[in-house]
């Protein structure tokens, strides 16, 4: 996208016509125009975006329950293809790997054999 025109940058480019105030009020008009056109656009394309995950292309389209960002969270955390669901379940897994060998240490701990 081109920079942003200013009435800075339109008055170098047309600095004839700007210093003797030809077209003063059709520049001012002109950018004026061009503002409200850009947040125009800025709006539609917000209202048409759709939140996709990058790794399965599972979409959430708007209309989507709750927030979107909320429902592409969730499915990040479940997508088979995401590295975070990735890491969430390799966590699960030594989680429960540490709490077997914790649970052997303690059996194999003579001070806790009196409790069993
Ligand atoms: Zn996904």
């Amino acid at each position: 996208m081109p920079e942003p025109m200013t009435l800075r940058s339109f008055e170098t480019l047309t600095y004839r016509d700007f210093s003797n105030g030809a077209v003063l009020d059709e520049i001012a008009e002109a950018l004026a125009e061009r503002e409200r056109l850009l947040k125009e656009r800025k709006a539609i394309q917000s209202q048409s975006c759709v939140l996709t995950c990058v790794y399965c292309g599972q979409a959430y389209p708007p209309g989507t329950p709750a927030s979107n960002h909320d429902a592409l969270t969730e499915h990040i955390k479940q997508c088979p293809r995401h590295p975070l669901a990735a890491a969430l379940r390799e966590n699960r897994e030594l989680r429960r790997e540490c709490d077997l060998l914790a649970a052997k240490l303690e059996l194999l701990d003579p001070a806790t054999e009196s409790n069993g």
